[in-house]
């Protein structure tokens, strides 16, 4: 096992050096990243020797090619066979922990990691030596790294409803569900997938106690982010990107402080928008709306947690008392319990005052 850094992210040319200093240091939470996705180079490499039959180059270096993609078909075409490689109980374990390890690098406290059950166990893999792997993972991490994790599954919205019952299944029964979980979530492609037929689906989950977190408004217009919030009850939205163009929105957002996890490089990789410099971050700052900064599928974008706040703190023209604010929006944002997120609202505070202290 290598110890170096997690590969293929790059920093944020425009912010100060001393400013990723603080960055890398700052205590965290993240909202909306995406458990295959979170494989870096090194752990997809760890995989692909398991798994010597698939075509993914074992060797870092070589990888840090292959995940350069050349457009969204590229980076779909990569996904799946980095999906291809988690085969196994173990191979989920391996991904979990791993991922934990990258986060706890970048001094992660707290991660609700999308999780897409639906994936594996089609597939064939066992849904309760699925469960059993992450949840493995979920308590390794967090004695050896400090980094506690929690789970939101989420329906792959391009596999259609059969994959929302399976999901919705996995995660209410109560012979099944793991302890870790709390979100339930909608992923996948927007367009030709409205988010109204998955109402049933959001609403047992919801009984069972679970939150809801949809993705919506990356692809589609405003009205998704609307659809989400009444069809589904969703009490974050994943990106949200759209909601910029109407004010109605942004205010009720605002209003009932239903945070956005906003997730700027992959933004920009995705089209979602055109360049870094149009992002809407600005925009939904200056309604009032509780805007979190996220990674999504950090290796497979060439980013990291700690790129994406340097990426806000250019956009959003923060020092790093407004870095600190901005970590401690996911920390509310959160659905950690209010002892939890007041422990690590004090740990930035405790950091951030440090770091300033003459
Ligand atoms: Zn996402």
């Amino acid at each position: 096992m290598t110890d170096q850094p997690a590969a293929g992210h790059t920093l944020d040319a425009g912010v100060p050096r001393d400013l990723h200093a603080f960055v890398a240091g700052l205590p965290k939470a993240e909202l909306h990243v995406h458990h295959v996705g979170s494989a870096s180079p090194r752990i997809v490499a760890e995989l692909a020797a398991r798994h010597p039959d698939s075509r993914v180059p074992t060797d870092p270096e070589a990888l840090a090619d292959y995940f350069t993609f050349t457009d969204f078909a590229h980076f779909i075409q990569v996904y799946l066979s980095v999906v291809d490689l988690v085969r196994t109980p173990e191979d989920v374990r391996l991904l979990t922990y791993e991922v934990a390890r990258d986060m706890a690098r970048q001094q992660v406290r707290y991660a609700e990691l999308t999780v897409t059950p639906y994936s594996s166990v089609r597939r064939g893999m066992d849904e309760k030596a699925f469960m059993e792997a992450i949840e493995d993972a979920r308590r390794s991490a967090e004695s050896d790294f400090g980094t506690v994790l929690r789970w939101c599954f989420d329906i792959p919205g391009e596999a259609g409803l059969e994959s929302a019952e399976e999901t919705v299944r996995l995660a209410t029964d109560d012979a099944v569900r793991p302890e870790g979980l709390i979100s339930f979530g909608l992923g996948g492609p927007e367009i030709g997938v409205p988010r109204p037929q998955f109402k049933p689906y959001f609403d047992r989950a919801r009984a069972a106690g679970l939150r809801s977190v949809p993705h919506a408004g990356e692809t589609t217009g405003p009205e998704t982010v609307w659809d989400a919030l009444r069809e589904l009850g969703a009490e974050r939205i994943g990106h949200g990107t759209s909601s910029a163009r109407d004010p109605r929105l942004l205010e009720h957002l605002a209003e009932h402080r239903i945070a956005l996890e906003v997730c700027p490089t992959s933004n920009i990789a995705t089209r979602a928008v055109r360049t870094l410099d149009e992002h809407p971050i600005k925009e939904f700052v200056k309604a009032g709306v509780l805007v979190t900064v996220n990674s999504d599928d950090p290796p497979m974008f060439g980013t990291d947690l700690n790129n994406e706040y340097a990426v806000a703190a250019r956009l959003l023209d923060l020092d790093e008392r407004g870095l600190a604010e901005l970590a401690k929006n996911a920390v509310e944002a959160s659905f950690l319990d209010p002892a939890g997120k007041a422990r690590i609202a004090a740990e930035i505070d405790a950091y951030t005052a440090a770091w300033l202290a003459p």
